[in-house]
């Protein structure tokens, strides 16, 4: 498949990114990929789905030099509108509104359809589970009420366990932000939704920019923009662009921040050409230049993949918190004796800012100026506290840095790995880690 991640042998496929004039498949503009060979490209350039990397969820593929006959372009551009969700965001607002009037014993929820019910639609829907008796806690916490899309490679629904959410709102407000840009964070969106909506003096206001459109069903178009951030494409067109520009520029574009947790499957080069748009889009409202301020991020992010982000965006730095989920078995926090997440948060705030829970064990590094995870040791060479995953971590003279607690050097690799390798060399660096020595699937990252 197109992925991007994926790299069979010496040869991958590569992301040329977003291009001017891309054909279109339901998820809006398609991305430009070549295959490469030894890092070199090599043979023909196509585009495919920016958002899909399982071929299932949608197979579109064209070779960039192919000619497209106007038959099959009408028919593509059919397909495209077909393949649209059947009520529109509006349609989906006055269904919620006649929702909210209806007796708590008429308030039906198709969990097959993942949809609210009106009474004239039950008996399409007839034999098919549903949830009765819809509350409007419920209502008000669709990420509860709605399965979460756990098929790994496209949308992989990862949500915040309850304290890690908390704890990103707290700081947000801590920091004094009042705005926050949700790009695939429904629930952190949804925590700041309620908590406006039941406490008086709460202040913090969300837009939520999702590919999920289920999410249409709960939010209204200036809460929730129907949004696909592999190719920064609003499905909305115009007036869904035109709401995000307007919330970044409020407050002449003063105390917003993004907070993005994207699907995990690579094509940081994608997210981050999105990302640089958004940022894009808050600068332009400083008419009197913000002097080359950047929108305050966070973009939560496994830390193996911290090279590649400081790659695209050079100001961020890596926080030691460590993000949890609920319904991922493995990103779970380690106090509780399971094994550690390896989330993290990006950032392009100051470090020392970012102040992070002592209960939970981190510690504040005068040296370094930032929180760090309590076995995150300052390492006096590299004259920085150096763990990535929250373990102590040693350092290796012949390497010049601190490295995992399970490594050993390897005078044949000439680096320190894993004690279980096979010494032969491969000339293109790992996509995960970028060393050289090992394939992403043999990373000792992951
Ligand atoms: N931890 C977050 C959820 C992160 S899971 C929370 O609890 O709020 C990743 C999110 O990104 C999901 O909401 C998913 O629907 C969304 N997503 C996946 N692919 C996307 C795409 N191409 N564009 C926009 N959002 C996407
Ligand atoms: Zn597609
Ligand atoms: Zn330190
Ligand atoms: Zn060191
Ligand atoms: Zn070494």
């Amino acid at each position: 498949a197109a992925a991007g991640a994926e790299r069979p042998g010496p040869a991958a496929i590569a992301l040329l990114g977003p291009a001017p004039g891309a054909p279109s498949c339901p998820h809006g503009p398609a991305l430009l990929f070549v295959k490469t060979s030894h890092g070199k490209e090599e043979g023909r350039r196509f585009y495919a789905c920016s958002a899909c990397r399982d071929r299932k969820d949608c197979n579109f593929f064209q070779w960039e030099d192919e000619k497209v006959s106007e038959t099959r372009l009408a028919a593509r551009e059919e397909y495209n509108r077909n393949h649209q969700p059947f009520f529109t965001h509006r349609q989906n607002m006055d269904r919620y509104k006649n929702f909210f009037l209806l007796p708590l014993s008429k308030r039906r929820f198709c969990q097959e359809c993942q949809q609210l019910l009106l009474p004239a639609e039950w008996e399409k829907h007839s034999d098919h589970q549903l949830l009765c008796d819809i509350t409007t806690a419920q209502l008000k916490s669709p990420s509860q009420l709605l399965y979460p899309l756990e098929n790994k490679k496209t949308n992989a629904q990862y949500l915040f366990a309850d304290r890690s959410c908390r704890f990103l709102l707290n700081l947000l407000i801590d920091l004094g932000f009042r705005r926050v840009l949700s790009v695939g964070t429904p629930r952190l969106h949804e925590m700041i939704q309620s908590k406006a909506s039941q406490e008086e003096e709460f202040s913090v206001k969300s837009l939520l920019l999702d590919i999920d459109f289920r999410y249409s069903q709960f939010y209204t178009e200036d809460e929730f923009c129907h949004y696909n951030m592999f190719n920064h494409h609003f499905f909305g067109g115009e007036a869904a662009r035109e709401t995000c520009r307007k919330f970044l520029h409020e407050d002449n574009g003063e105390r917003v921040i993004m907070v993005t947790d994207p699907p995990f499957g690579g094509l940081v080069e994608a997210l981050a050409s999105s990302f640089k748009k958004l940022m894009a889009m808050w600068r332009e409202t400083e008419k009197e230049g913000h002097d080359n301020r950047e929108m305050p991020v966070f973009w939560i992010f496994p830390y193996f993949f911290e090279s590649r982000i400081l790659d695209f965006f050079p100001s961020f730095s890596m926080m030691d918190y460590q993000v949890d989920y609920d319904n991922h078995a493995l990103y779970k926090h380690g106090k509780t004796g399971r094994r550690q997440s390896p989330v993290r948060i990006f950032t392009n705030l100051t470090p020392s800012m970012i102040v992070l829970p002592e209960e939970e064990g981190y510690r504040f590094c005068t040296i370094c100026q930032r929180y760090v995870s309590s076995g995150n040791q300052h390492c006096e060479i590299c004259n920085s506290c150096t763990s990535k995953d929250g373990r102590r971590w040693k350092h290796c003279a012949l390497c010049k840095k601190c490295v995992k607690p399970s490594w050993f050097h390897c005078n044949n690799c000439n680096c320190c790995t894993l004690q279980k390798h096979s010494c032969e060399k491969t000339d293109i660096g790992c996509f995960v880690c970028g060393k050289a020595g090992h394939k992403r699937s043999a990373c000792p990252s992951l």
